[in-house]
């Protein structure tokens, strides 16, 4: 089938992984697709490695929403790579398809002192970046709900939600509900402090905004999925849902579900 569709190859530049782009450029190439140099007029970006390779392709291509994302891992399927380097073919046939199913994944946006958004696949985490505990106002919408002290607040997607946000117990959420999910660090519970205790989950419509408190901890680490912000004194984070979606093809039989089986269960 001749197709002339362009599609976008995003790799680490390791000799390993540059050799494993040939095969699928290659494969492409049989199959009438046009690898290109350039992520912007492509149809397809395809992101060669694990998970987080398939982070850094989405993040450095600017979480574009008029493409469709595609992970190849070399090892094993990850959350997000349903396509693995030795067995092309499965790739080569769903971008063939002309009815594609394809999913579409809720994104945060996260604002640091009203400042121009970044977005987040997984989260935004905010860390305290010494041994002191961090303050944080939390706030939602305009509603004063907690003072948190610990060691951070993880805001995770749905598919961000089996990620670090399961590493301190939070649940795992349905890609299909557009959703936010508040996981605590560590926090301090007392007499004297006193927050939640548990994740809870906010609807798309909602504004979170955490406010950090001035207690000589002013320095958080600021995280958007595998990456730290260089922004070394922020006062407040505002976290939503970005009125954007990243979309992924779909492979048959592979659901968020069948996924969530294969790596925990
Ligand atoms: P990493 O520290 O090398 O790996 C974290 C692990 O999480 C890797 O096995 C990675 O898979 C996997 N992963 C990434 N996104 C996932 C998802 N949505 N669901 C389930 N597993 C996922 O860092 P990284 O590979 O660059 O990934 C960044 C992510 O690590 C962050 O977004 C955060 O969620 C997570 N993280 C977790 C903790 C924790 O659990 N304590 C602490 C910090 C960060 P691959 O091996 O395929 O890349
Ligand atoms: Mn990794």
């Amino acid at each position: 089938m001749e197709t002339k569709e362009k599609v976008y190859l995003f790799y680490k530049e390791t000799e390993e992984m540059i050799s494993h782009a040939e095969l699928v450029k290659n494969a492409l190439q049989k199959n009438g697709f046009i690898p290109c140099s350039t992520p912007h007029d492509a149809s397809y970006i395809i992101s060669i490695g694990g998970d987080n390779t398939f982070l850094q392709a989405i993040r450095k291509t600017g979480f574009r929403n008029d493409n469709v994302y595609l992970g190849v891992n070399i090892d094993q399927v990850g959350f997000y790579t349903d396509f693995m380097i030795n067995d092309l073919e499965p790739l080569i046939h769903e971008l063939q398809q002309s009815e594609q199913d394809v999913r579409r994944y809720p994104v945060l946006e996260v604002s640091v002192d009203n400042k121009s958004p970044f977005y987040c696949l997984n989260e935004c985490s905010i860390r305290s970046s010494i041994i002191k505990t961090l303050v944080l106002e939390v706030i939602i919408d305009d509603h004063h709900f907690e003072t948190f002290r610990g060691d951070g607040m993880i805001v995770s997607t749905p598919t961000g939600s089996t990620a670090y946000n399961k590493s301190v117990g939070g649940a795992i959420i349905d890609p299909k509900l557009p959703s936010m999910q508040v996981s605590e660090v560590s926090s301090l519970n007392n007499n004297e402090f006193r927050t939640l205790g548990t994740s809870f989950i906010l609807g798309s419509e909602r504004l979170l905004t955490l406010k950090v408190v001035q207690t000589g901890n002013e320095h958080p680490i600021i995280g958007v999925d595998n990456e730290a912000l260089s922004i070394r004194k922020a006062k407040q984070v505002q976290i939503k849902l970005a009125n954007r979606q990243v979309k992924v093809l779909k492979l048959k039989d592979n659901s968020f579900w069948h996924r969530v089986q294969r790596k925990f269960l």
